[in-house]
Protein backbone atom coordinates (compact mmCIF):
# COMPACT_ATOMS: atom_id res chain seq x y z
CA UNK A 1 0.00 0.00 0.00
CA UNK A 2 1.36 3.54 -0.91
CA UNK A 3 1.54 6.49 1.94
CA UNK A 4 -1.12 8.01 -1.33
CA UNK A 5 -3.97 5.24 -0.66
CA UNK A 6 -6.65 6.97 0.65
CA UNK A 7 -7.86 5.95 4.46
CA UNK A 8 -11.26 5.41 2.96
CA UNK A 9 -10.41 2.45 1.30
CA UNK A 10 -7.13 1.17 2.88
CA UNK A 11 -9.32 -1.57 4.70
CA UNK A 12 -11.46 -2.89 1.48
CA UNK A 13 -11.03 -6.45 1.08
CA UNK A 14 -11.01 -6.67 -3.34
CA UNK A 15 -13.68 -9.67 -4.51
CA UNK A 16 -11.50 -12.61 -5.16
CA UNK A 17 -11.59 -13.83 -8.85
CA UNK A 18 -11.47 -17.50 -9.25
CA UNK A 19 -7.64 -18.22 -10.69
CA UNK A 20 -7.17 -17.18 -14.34
CA UNK A 21 -3.45 -19.39 -15.16
CA UNK A 22 -1.51 -17.54 -18.00
CA UNK A 23 -0.39 -21.20 -19.27
CA UNK A 24 -3.40 -23.35 -21.05
CA UNK A 25 -2.23 -26.62 -19.32
CA UNK A 26 -4.66 -26.55 -16.85
CA UNK A 27 -8.68 -28.01 -16.90
CA UNK A 28 -10.22 -24.91 -16.22
CA UNK A 29 -13.53 -25.58 -14.20
CA UNK A 30 -13.23 -22.82 -11.61
CA UNK A 31 -14.91 -19.61 -13.38
CA UNK A 32 -18.34 -21.13 -14.17
CA UNK A 33 -17.03 -20.09 -18.03
CA UNK A 34 -18.86 -21.77 -21.51
CA UNK A 35 -16.67 -24.50 -22.35
CA UNK A 36 -18.12 -23.63 -25.66
CA UNK A 37 -16.30 -20.71 -28.00
CA UNK A 38 -18.63 -17.86 -29.54
CA UNK A 39 -19.92 -18.88 -32.99
CA UNK A 40 -17.91 -18.06 -36.18
CA UNK A 41 -20.51 -15.95 -36.83
CA UNK A 42 -19.76 -13.88 -33.23
CA UNK A 43 -16.66 -13.74 -33.69
CA UNK A 44 -16.63 -12.12 -37.87
CA UNK A 45 -19.17 -10.01 -35.83
CA UNK A 46 -16.45 -9.02 -33.57
CA UNK A 47 -13.85 -8.76 -36.09
CA UNK A 48 -16.10 -6.36 -38.03
CA UNK A 49 -16.31 -4.16 -35.47
CA UNK A 50 -12.81 -3.76 -34.92
CA UNK A 51 -12.20 -2.09 -38.19
CA UNK A 52 -14.31 0.57 -36.47
CA UNK A 53 -12.60 1.05 -33.40
CA UNK A 54 -11.19 4.45 -33.92
CA UNK A 55 -14.68 5.52 -33.37
CA UNK A 56 -15.95 5.75 -29.95
CA UNK A 57 -18.95 3.43 -29.21
CA UNK A 58 -22.50 3.83 -28.59
CA UNK A 59 -23.13 5.42 -25.20
CA UNK A 60 -27.12 4.23 -25.29
CA UNK A 61 -25.98 0.92 -27.03
CA UNK A 62 -29.06 1.32 -29.35
CA UNK A 63 -29.00 -1.75 -31.65
CA UNK A 64 -28.02 -4.18 -29.08
CA UNK A 65 -30.98 -2.21 -26.56
CA UNK A 66 -33.12 -3.39 -29.50
CA UNK A 67 -32.43 -6.48 -30.22
CA UNK A 68 -32.39 -7.28 -26.39
CA UNK A 69 -35.85 -5.86 -26.22
CA UNK A 70 -36.67 -8.31 -29.35
CA UNK A 71 -35.38 -11.02 -27.69
CA UNK A 72 -37.00 -10.38 -24.23
CA UNK A 73 -40.01 -8.78 -25.57
CA UNK A 74 -39.57 -5.51 -23.16
CA UNK A 75 -39.05 -2.29 -24.21
CA UNK A 76 -35.63 -0.51 -24.88
CA UNK A 77 -36.29 1.94 -22.36
CA UNK A 78 -36.48 -0.72 -19.71
CA UNK A 79 -32.93 -2.24 -20.78
CA UNK A 80 -29.54 -0.90 -20.16
CA UNK A 81 -26.26 -2.88 -21.19
CA UNK A 82 -23.38 -2.76 -19.06
CA UNK A 83 -19.60 -3.60 -19.42
CA UNK A 84 -20.33 -7.53 -17.54
CA UNK A 85 -22.95 -7.66 -15.23
CA UNK A 86 -20.66 -6.40 -12.47
CA UNK A 87 -20.75 -3.13 -13.15
CA UNK A 88 -24.22 -2.96 -13.31
CA UNK A 89 -24.26 -4.28 -9.68
CA UNK A 90 -22.25 -1.65 -9.03
CA UNK A 91 -24.09 0.81 -10.09
CA UNK A 92 -27.08 -0.39 -8.40
CA UNK A 93 -25.56 -0.37 -4.76
CA UNK A 94 -24.77 3.28 -5.73
CA UNK A 95 -28.04 4.22 -7.28
CA UNK A 96 -30.09 2.58 -4.68
CA UNK A 97 -28.50 1.49 -1.23
CA UNK A 98 -27.58 4.08 1.41
CA UNK A 99 -27.23 5.07 4.55
CA UNK A 100 -31.18 4.85 4.96
CA UNK A 101 -31.49 2.27 2.81
CA UNK A 102 -29.16 -0.97 3.83
CA UNK A 103 -28.14 -3.56 1.17
CA UNK A 104 -29.56 -7.08 2.34
CA UNK A 105 -28.53 -10.18 0.97
CA UNK A 106 -28.36 -13.95 1.87
CA UNK A 107 -24.60 -14.86 4.19
CA UNK A 108 -24.08 -17.46 1.47
CA UNK A 109 -24.00 -15.52 -2.26
CA UNK A 110 -21.89 -14.06 -4.82
CA UNK A 111 -19.39 -12.82 -3.33
CA UNK A 112 -19.11 -9.07 -4.99
CA UNK A 113 -22.21 -7.97 -3.60
CA UNK A 114 -19.84 -7.77 0.52
CA UNK A 115 -17.38 -6.15 -1.48
CA UNK A 116 -19.48 -3.58 -3.22
CA UNK A 117 -21.53 -2.40 -0.12
CA UNK A 118 -17.88 -1.69 1.37
CA UNK A 119 -16.48 -0.09 -1.87
CA UNK A 120 -19.72 2.35 -1.83
CA UNK A 121 -19.55 2.87 1.67
CA UNK A 122 -23.48 1.28 1.97
CA UNK A 123 -24.34 -0.96 5.59
CA UNK A 124 -25.87 -4.25 4.80
CA UNK A 125 -26.78 -7.03 6.29
CA UNK A 126 -26.77 -10.83 5.64
CA UNK A 127 -29.68 -13.00 6.13
CA UNK A 128 -28.24 -16.78 6.76
CA UNK A 129 -29.09 -19.58 4.63
CA UNK A 130 -31.32 -22.76 6.04
CA UNK A 131 -29.63 -25.79 6.66
CA UNK A 132 -30.52 -27.03 3.25
CA UNK A 133 -28.97 -24.26 1.84
CA UNK A 134 -31.88 -22.19 0.68
CA UNK A 135 -33.09 -19.10 1.16
CA UNK A 136 -35.25 -18.31 4.16
CA UNK A 137 -37.39 -15.85 2.17
CA UNK A 138 -39.74 -14.96 4.99
CA UNK A 139 -36.83 -13.80 7.40
CA UNK A 140 -37.39 -10.48 9.01
CA UNK A 141 -34.26 -8.80 8.32
CA UNK A 142 -35.38 -9.12 4.52
CA UNK A 143 -38.67 -6.13 5.94
CA UNK A 144 -36.45 -3.06 5.27
CA UNK A 145 -33.68 -2.38 2.73
CA UNK A 146 -32.48 -2.73 -0.89
CA UNK A 147 -32.34 -6.85 -1.56
CA UNK A 148 -30.11 -8.56 -3.47
CA UNK A 149 -30.85 -12.28 -4.74
CA UNK A 150 -28.64 -14.14 -7.10
CA UNK A 151 -31.12 -16.86 -8.52
CA UNK A 152 -29.79 -19.74 -8.84
CA UNK A 153 -27.96 -18.61 -6.27
CA UNK A 154 -23.83 -19.30 -6.21
CA UNK A 155 -22.11 -20.88 -5.24
CA UNK A 156 -25.16 -23.59 -4.55
CA UNK A 157 -27.07 -23.68 -7.61
CA UNK A 158 -30.26 -23.05 -5.55
CA UNK A 159 -33.52 -21.94 -7.52
CA UNK A 160 -35.90 -19.72 -6.39
CA UNK A 161 -39.31 -20.57 -8.77
CA UNK A 162 -41.09 -17.66 -10.60
CA UNK A 163 -44.22 -18.47 -7.89
CA UNK A 164 -41.96 -17.33 -5.17
CA UNK A 165 -40.38 -14.87 -6.41
CA UNK A 166 -43.61 -13.00 -7.38
CA UNK A 167 -45.44 -13.31 -4.09
CA UNK A 168 -41.85 -12.44 -2.30
CA UNK A 169 -41.99 -9.35 -4.46
CA UNK A 170 -45.65 -8.66 -3.84
CA UNK A 171 -44.72 -8.93 -0.04
CA UNK A 172 -41.88 -6.40 -0.60
CA UNK A 173 -43.32 -4.16 -2.88
CA UNK A 174 -41.98 -1.34 -1.00
CA UNK A 175 -38.67 -2.52 -1.48
CA UNK A 176 -36.11 -2.71 -4.57
CA UNK A 177 -35.31 -6.31 -5.05
CA UNK A 178 -32.50 -6.83 -7.57
CA UNK A 179 -32.42 -10.42 -9.17
CA UNK A 180 -29.17 -11.71 -10.37
CA UNK A 181 -29.72 -13.47 -12.99
CA UNK A 182 -26.37 -14.99 -14.20
CA UNK A 183 -27.61 -18.59 -14.43
CA UNK A 184 -30.65 -18.24 -15.01
CA UNK A 185 -30.44 -19.73 -18.71
CA UNK A 186 -29.40 -23.03 -17.04
CA UNK A 187 -32.33 -22.58 -14.63
CA UNK A 188 -35.59 -21.67 -15.80
CA UNK A 189 -38.19 -19.25 -16.37
CA UNK A 190 -36.93 -15.54 -16.08
CA UNK A 191 -37.93 -13.14 -13.31
CA UNK A 192 -38.16 -10.70 -16.62
CA UNK A 193 -41.60 -12.25 -17.47
CA UNK A 194 -42.68 -10.48 -13.79
CA UNK A 195 -41.31 -6.95 -15.04
CA UNK A 196 -44.87 -5.44 -16.19
CA UNK A 197 -46.72 -5.85 -12.86
CA UNK A 198 -43.80 -5.50 -10.34
CA UNK A 199 -42.11 -1.47 -10.38
CA UNK A 200 -40.06 -2.73 -7.76
CA UNK A 201 -37.74 -5.12 -9.57
CA UNK A 202 -34.18 -5.05 -11.13
CA UNK A 203 -33.40 -8.08 -12.95
CA UNK A 204 -29.62 -8.63 -14.27
CA UNK A 205 -28.53 -10.71 -16.66
CA UNK A 206 -24.87 -11.76 -18.23
CA UNK A 207 -23.46 -12.74 -21.66
CA UNK A 208 -20.88 -14.24 -19.53
CA UNK A 209 -22.11 -17.65 -19.17
CA UNK A 210 -24.61 -19.02 -21.03
CA UNK A 211 -23.66 -17.18 -23.93
CA UNK A 212 -19.71 -17.80 -23.95
CA UNK A 213 -18.78 -14.12 -24.10
CA UNK A 214 -17.18 -13.98 -20.80
CA UNK A 215 -13.95 -12.50 -21.80
CA UNK A 216 -16.28 -9.73 -23.93
CA UNK A 217 -17.63 -7.79 -20.96
CA UNK A 218 -21.22 -7.94 -21.16
CA UNK A 219 -24.65 -7.93 -19.52
CA UNK A 220 -27.62 -6.21 -19.12
CA UNK A 221 -30.60 -5.34 -16.42
CA UNK A 222 -34.11 -4.63 -17.09
CA UNK A 223 -36.41 -2.58 -14.84
CA UNK A 224 -39.34 0.45 -15.01
CA UNK A 225 -37.80 3.12 -17.27
CA UNK A 226 -37.38 5.81 -14.05
CA UNK A 227 -35.11 2.55 -12.40
CA UNK A 228 -32.92 2.54 -15.60
CA UNK A 229 -33.08 6.15 -15.92
CA UNK A 230 -31.63 6.48 -12.36
CA UNK A 231 -28.67 4.08 -13.04
CA UNK A 232 -28.16 5.78 -16.40
CA UNK A 233 -27.54 9.10 -14.67
CA UNK A 234 -24.34 7.50 -12.59
CA UNK A 235 -23.45 5.46 -15.51
CA UNK A 236 -23.06 8.52 -17.40
CA UNK A 237 -20.95 10.26 -14.37
CA UNK A 238 -18.51 7.40 -14.75
CA UNK A 239 -18.14 5.80 -18.26
CA UNK A 240 -20.51 6.34 -20.92
CA UNK A 241 -18.59 4.42 -23.15
CA UNK A 242 -18.70 1.46 -20.89
CA UNK A 243 -19.35 -1.12 -23.65
CA UNK A 244 -16.82 -1.25 -26.40
CA UNK A 245 -17.65 -2.07 -29.48
CA UNK A 246 -16.54 -5.22 -30.43
CA UNK A 247 -18.54 -6.66 -27.55
CA UNK A 248 -21.45 -4.66 -28.70
CA UNK A 249 -21.28 -6.51 -32.10
CA UNK A 250 -21.17 -9.65 -30.48
CA UNK A 251 -23.65 -9.39 -27.84
CA UNK A 252 -25.80 -8.63 -30.50
CA UNK A 253 -24.64 -11.14 -33.13
CA UNK A 254 -25.35 -13.76 -30.27
CA UNK A 255 -29.21 -12.88 -29.82
CA UNK A 256 -29.56 -12.93 -33.59
CA UNK A 257 -28.78 -17.28 -33.15
CA UNK A 258 -31.03 -18.44 -30.45
CA UNK A 259 -30.61 -22.14 -31.86
CA UNK A 260 -27.36 -22.53 -31.03
CA UNK A 261 -27.67 -20.36 -27.72
CA UNK A 262 -30.41 -23.41 -26.29
CA UNK A 263 -28.44 -25.90 -27.82
CA UNK A 264 -25.40 -25.01 -25.78
CA UNK A 265 -27.65 -24.16 -22.86
CA UNK A 266 -29.30 -27.44 -23.27
CA UNK A 267 -26.08 -29.53 -23.77
CA UNK A 268 -24.47 -28.07 -20.29
CA UNK A 269 -28.05 -29.18 -18.41
CA UNK A 270 -27.60 -32.56 -19.90
CA UNK A 271 -23.91 -32.99 -18.39
CA UNK A 272 -24.47 -31.73 -15.71
CA UNK A 273 -27.41 -33.97 -14.46
CA UNK A 274 -24.75 -36.78 -15.58
CA UNK A 275 -21.93 -35.65 -13.55
CA UNK A 276 -24.31 -34.88 -10.33
CA UNK A 277 -25.72 -38.83 -10.57
CA UNK A 278 -21.91 -39.91 -11.06
CA UNK A 279 -20.58 -37.75 -8.30
CA UNK A 280 -23.53 -39.23 -6.59
CA UNK A 281 -22.40 -42.60 -7.25
CA UNK A 282 -18.38 -41.82 -5.81
CA UNK A 283 -20.27 -41.04 -2.58
CA UNK A 284 -20.85 -37.13 -2.69
CA UNK A 285 -23.34 -34.59 -1.76
CA UNK A 286 -24.34 -32.35 -4.41
CA UNK A 287 -26.91 -29.80 -3.89
CA UNK A 288 -29.69 -29.79 -6.68
CA UNK A 289 -28.01 -27.03 -8.56
CA UNK A 290 -30.00 -25.42 -11.34
CA UNK A 291 -26.99 -23.19 -12.84
CA UNK A 292 -23.61 -24.34 -14.84
CA UNK A 293 -21.89 -25.94 -12.21
CA UNK A 294 -22.60 -28.19 -9.42
CA UNK A 295 -21.51 -27.58 -5.69
CA UNK A 296 -20.32 -30.73 -3.90
CA UNK A 297 -18.92 -32.38 -0.79
CA UNK A 298 -17.82 -35.64 0.05
CA UNK A 299 -17.76 -37.40 3.56
CA UNK A 300 -14.37 -38.20 3.50
CA UNK A 301 -12.12 -35.63 2.00
CA UNK A 302 -12.46 -32.11 2.91
CA UNK A 303 -13.17 -29.48 0.52
CA UNK A 304 -9.42 -27.96 0.39
CA UNK A 305 -7.93 -31.17 -0.18
CA UNK A 306 -10.28 -31.97 -3.08
CA UNK A 307 -9.41 -28.76 -4.24
CA UNK A 308 -5.51 -29.30 -3.68
CA UNK A 309 -5.36 -32.69 -5.08
CA UNK A 310 -7.15 -31.61 -8.35
CA UNK A 311 -4.77 -29.11 -8.88
CA UNK A 312 -2.41 -31.04 -8.49
CA UNK A 313 -3.50 -33.08 -11.41
CA UNK A 314 -4.08 -29.93 -13.44
CA UNK A 315 -7.64 -29.84 -12.92
CA UNK A 316 -8.96 -26.16 -11.33
CA UNK A 317 -12.36 -26.10 -9.68
CA UNK A 318 -13.45 -23.25 -6.97
CA UNK A 319 -13.24 -23.93 -2.95
CA UNK A 320 -14.19 -21.31 -0.43
CA UNK A 321 -12.48 -20.98 2.90
CA UNK A 322 -16.03 -19.94 4.09
CA UNK A 323 -18.13 -21.56 7.68
CA UNK A 324 -20.48 -23.66 5.95
CA UNK A 325 -19.40 -24.59 2.79
CA UNK A 326 -15.69 -25.39 3.17
CA UNK A 327 -16.20 -28.93 3.16
CA UNK A 328 -17.65 -28.20 -0.28
CA UNK A 329 -15.78 -27.43 -3.94
CA UNK A 330 -17.88 -25.67 -6.92
CA UNK A 331 -17.53 -27.37 -10.57
CA UNK A 332 -17.62 -25.94 -13.44
CA UNK A 333 -19.71 -28.03 -16.04
CA UNK A 334 -17.84 -28.64 -18.90
CA UNK A 335 -17.71 -30.55 -22.11
CA UNK A 336 -18.21 -34.34 -21.27
CA UNK A 337 -15.14 -35.31 -21.85
CA UNK A 338 -13.70 -32.76 -19.83
CA UNK A 339 -15.85 -34.11 -16.82
CA UNK A 340 -14.37 -37.80 -17.97
CA UNK A 341 -11.32 -36.56 -16.62
CA UNK A 342 -12.94 -34.53 -13.43
CA UNK A 343 -14.51 -37.58 -12.17
CA UNK A 344 -11.18 -39.95 -13.27
CA UNK A 345 -8.98 -37.86 -11.29
CA UNK A 346 -11.82 -37.66 -8.18
CA UNK A 347 -11.76 -41.26 -8.43
CA UNK A 348 -8.04 -41.59 -8.50
CA UNK A 349 -8.28 -39.44 -5.47
CA UNK A 350 -10.54 -41.03 -3.07
CA UNK A 351 -8.54 -44.51 -4.11
CA UNK A 352 -5.51 -42.89 -2.97
CA UNK A 353 -7.14 -41.88 -0.09
CA UNK A 354 -8.42 -45.71 1.01
CA UNK A 355 -5.58 -47.18 0.12
CA UNK A 356 -3.33 -45.11 2.69
CA UNK A 357 -5.56 -45.89 4.98
C1 LIG B 1 -20.51 -14.53 -12.97
C2 LIG B 1 -21.49 -13.79 -12.14
C3 LIG B 1 -21.76 -12.43 -12.34
C4 LIG B 1 -20.99 -11.49 -13.19
O1 LIG B 1 -20.62 -11.76 -14.36
P1 LIG B 1 -20.04 -10.71 -15.39
O2 LIG B 1 -18.99 -11.50 -16.06
O3 LIG B 1 -19.53 -9.50 -14.67
O4 LIG B 1 -21.20 -10.38 -16.25
C5 LIG B 1 -22.75 -11.84 -11.59
N1 LIG B 1 -23.41 -12.52 -10.66
C6 LIG B 1 -23.16 -13.81 -10.41
C7 LIG B 1 -23.94 -14.50 -9.36
C8 LIG B 1 -22.18 -14.47 -11.13
O5 LIG B 1 -21.90 -15.73 -10.84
Amino acid sequence: MSRFFTSRYRHLTPYQPGEQPCFNSFLKLNTNESPFPPTPQVQEAAREAAGKLHLYSDPECTALRQALARTYQLSPRQLLCGNGSDELLYLAFLAFCGEACPAVFPDITYGFYSVFAEMTRVPFRTVPLLPDFSIDLFHEDLDQGTIFLANPNAPTGLWIPPEQLRAFLERHSRQLVVVDEAYVDFAGESALGLLEQHANLLVIQTFSKSRSLAGGRLGFCAAHPDIIADLNTLRNSLNPYNVNRMTMAAGIASLSDPVSFSRNCQRICQIREACRHALEKLGFTVTASKANFLFASHPAVSGKKLYQQLKAQGILVRHFDQPRISSYIRITIGTQPQMDRLLDALETILLTRKESL
